[in-house]
């Protein structure tokens, strides 16, 4: 057997934690709460946990289906180290079972139907610095369900100064919330709407266990976080919807939390709904504003709106053109005009401003 093969192997035959074994062969996974039991020789909803004579093994493990640098402002993260490029890693599989996945082909395969490689945990912040990268991002389909792989890669990049990213749908226990958070300097998280009609028939899952993770966020750890609303024409785009998703979102997790409502394309199942126009996303927007939240952008469609604008005396403070910073006129983490402090990580050397308090 070659080294590869034998570093294949190694990595893809990777013992999982939050498991519990159940009678006859079979095991639970507490990872995220879809809590699946698993017979032996079955894997779990996200297809990449299996029971193998009646232990619980993770085939992320190492084994990465899609690598990429991107810039850090896809994620899409505004408020954290901007301009920056970003070494982003994904796995097959997936806990939520949205019908309009852009990342599909690998979020809706097994293992064994993608192309991966073994890449060994401390490979991957060598792969970033090779590449100029300041931070890792996991991301493409849902981190939480290879969280041994993130732990373990967040492990050898701190030492390195490599920050940490998750992009996620949420979707995690605090059993492991955690275990995971307390290695990671960053994260998106999709609210992808706010209603429990839409999670349970469009993403096959539920809304409150986000809103959980986004509380738990706010409330148990530092990660600076933002939050990602991917507009449907006729699913989530309700005015009343968004207004009580802006309302939630001040009063659990104060102003300065950035909100990033972002165009859908028609993809995967969900291919009898139009593109949302622009003019979705611009009363959205006004919405969100006029709610209270300081820091609200569009995304997915040119856009002024993709900018910085200081809420106190609306001073463009970071202009942007698609994910392209074209100017930064922030001066140490402040409006240059009337020194408000912007929440965020602006700089690797300057700690974070963080969110101001629930009001
Ligand atoms: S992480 Fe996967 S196996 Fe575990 S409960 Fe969630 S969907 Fe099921």
């Amino acid at each position: 057997m070659s080294d590869l093969n034998v570093l294949q192997k190694t990595l893809a035959l990777h013992e999982a934690r939050w498991w519990e074994p159940e009678a006859n062969g079979r095991v639970h996974c507490y990872l995220c709460p879809r809590h699946c039991h698993i017979h032996p020789g079955q894997g779990g909803f996200c297809f990449i946990r299996v029971n193998r004579d009646g232990r619980l093994f993770t085939l992320g493990y190492g084994s990465p289906a899609a690598l990429q640098v991107d810039p850090i402002e896809k994620k899409p993260l505004n408020h954290f180290l901007p301009g920056t490029r970003i070494f982003s890693m994904g796995t097959a599989g997936c806990n939520m079972g949205c019908f309009f996945c852009q990342n599909w082909d690998i979020s809706k395969s097994h293992q064994d139907q993608v192309n991966s490689q073994p890449v060994a945990p401390e490979q991957v912040p060598l792969l970033a610095i090779r590449h100029g990268c300041d931070a890792i991002a996991f991301t493409y389909n849902e981190p939480t369900i290879w969280g041994e792989y993130v732990i373990d890669i967040c492990k050898a990049a701190r030492p390195l100064g490599l920050k940490t990213v998750m992009v996620t749908n949420g979707y995690i226990t605090y059993d492991a919330f955690h275990e995971v958070y307390d290695h990671i300097d960053a994260a998106n998280v999709d609210l992808k709407a706010f209603t429990e009609t839409f999670y349970g028939k469009i993403t096959l899952t539920h809304l409150e266990p986000v809103l959980d993770t986004l509380r738990w966020l706010k409330n148990e750890t530092s990660v600076w976080f933002e939050i990602t609303n991917l507009m449907i024409p006729t699913l989530n785009d309700d005015p009343e919807e968004t207004r009580k998703l802006c309302d939630w979102i001040l009063e659990n997790l104060g102003p300065d939390v950035p909100l990033h409502f972002t165009a859908f394309h028609p993809d995967f199942k969900l291919q009898d709904k139009p593109a949302t126009p622009p003019e979705t996303l611009h009363r959205a927007r006004r919405i969100a504003l006029e709610a209270g939240l300081h820091y609200v952008y569009e995304g997915n469609i040119f856009s002024e709106a993709a900018s910085t604008f200081c809420p106190s005396c609306g001073m463009l403070l970071v202009e942007r053109s698609w994910h392209k910073i074209t100017k930064n006129r922030l001066k140490e983490g402040h409006c240059p005009t009337c020194d408000l402090a912007i929440p965020g990580v602006w700089s690797r050397v300057q700690s974070q401003i963080r969110q101001s308090s629930v009001l």
